[in-house]
């Protein structure tokens, strides 16, 4: 009795002993560095579809050291948008759907980038859509329509942000007042890199790298420019003693979901989980990073149903099942690690996020 006991204890050891020891998180580091990503469109759904085509292998979000529920109703919608989320982690006010960087009265309201450089830091902005889309907007422009194009690409002329990349020239260069800000921007000391392999081989700031008229092209077609302009812009930002503040998105996660095409938001969300690991290494390798990683919402009202409701048989498949082809109003996992990842726990705001990284990287 004493010994099946002990067995099956033993076996219960076994059964939860992780694969590889969980780097903790350090206590007693300041942050200097915050590396904020965000997957566009990244609900809970979304990551366990990933697990599941991983066949439970162990993916960068099982490295998260911390993680917290987040809410993201908008001040006039229980369903955002990507522009009204942006600038509730970007400002820490939540405002109506559609606005980028101001209150449902259109007052503009100080964002954490424009915040950072007040301080001396570095600043970076990656994205895989084009820069004057709503993600990025929210953390650079201060407009009450998203869809301001043009508008928005002369905030971020005049952004003085150190690394730019994504897509989105035809708003710089190809405008209907006829400005080319991106010579304008050039004449200012920006570095302009025209491809992704150029913006890989830039060793100075500031940077803008801009690779596509409009939008990128989706994952796979997209390579692994990503994960390595992920590096390249943590590398570069590194040079600032201070600390940087970098804010890097899968943004078309979101587009797949829309579309309801699984075979493309697994793409995009093996894609997204690459450059996640890389700065999680990133962190291991320099003192005082701080890496969230959370969704602005989620798109599709995915969840994942088996093709069986007979659960006394063995799984005879399972379904990825959209409920929608907008966004949902369902919670997003926030994911942290690294310095002070222990303040992120139980229910926030999306607005907490900004809070906690004014907090912990810029003082109160
Ligand atoms: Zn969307």
């Amino acid at each position: 009795m004493k010994r099946s006991f002990l067995l099956l204890f033993c076996a219960v050891l076994l059964c939860n002993a992780p694969v590889e020891a969980q780097r903790k998180a350090p206590k007693s580091e300041k942050v200097r560095n915050v590396i904020l990503m965000i997957g566009d469109g990244m609900g809970l759904g979304q990551t366990a579809a990933l697990m599941i085509e991983n066949n439970y292998e162990p993916l960068a979000f099982d490295r998260a050291q911390y993680t917290a529920v987040c809410k993201t109703y908008s001040a006039n919608n229980r369903i955002t948008d990507s522009g009204a989320s942006a600038t509730a982690m970007a400002t820490g006010c939540k405002t109506a759907n559609s606005h980028v960087g101001v209150l449902p009265d259109g007052t503009a309201v100080a964002n954490l980038t424009e915040l950072a450089q007040a301080k001396g830091l570095a600043t970076g902005i990656v994205v895989t859509s084009h820069l004057a889309d709503a993600t990025p907007s929210g953390f650079v422009a201060h407009v009450s329509d998203r869809h301001e194009s043009d508008r928005i690409a002369e905030m971020f002329a005049a952004s003085k942000v150190d690394v730019l990349a994504g897509g989105g020239r035809q708003f710089f260069n190809e405008r209907e007042d006829g400005r080319d800000l991106l010579q304008e921007m050039q004449n200012k000391g920006y570095l302009y890199a025209p491809t992704p392999e150029d913006f890989f081989a830039a060793d100075r700031l500031p940077v803008i790298g801009l690779f596509a008229p409009k939008y990128m092209e989706r994952a796979p077609r997209r390579g692994d420019y990503l994960v390595k302009a992920t590096e390249h812009t943590l590398d570069l930002l590194a040079r600032n003693k201070k600390g940087f503040f970098a804010m890097i998105e899968g943004s078309q996660i979101d587009g797949a979901c829309h579309g309801n095409d699984s075979q493309e938001m697994i793409a995009e969300m093996h894609d997204f989980e690459q450059a996640v690991g890389r700065a999680f290494d990133f962190a291991d390798a320099h003192r005082g990073t701080l890496v969230l990683v959370v969704a602005d919402h989620e798109t599709g009202g995915l969840t994942i149903l088996s093709n069986n409701r007979d659960f006394t048989a063995s799984e005879s498949g399972i379904e990825y099942h959209y409920s929608t082809t907008s966004h949902s109003g369902t919670p997003v996992v926030l994911y942290a690690y690294g310095a002070g990842a222990y303040n992120f726990s139980g229910v926030m705001e999306n607005t907490d996020i900004f809070k906690m990284i004014k907090a912990l990287l810029l003082g109160k």
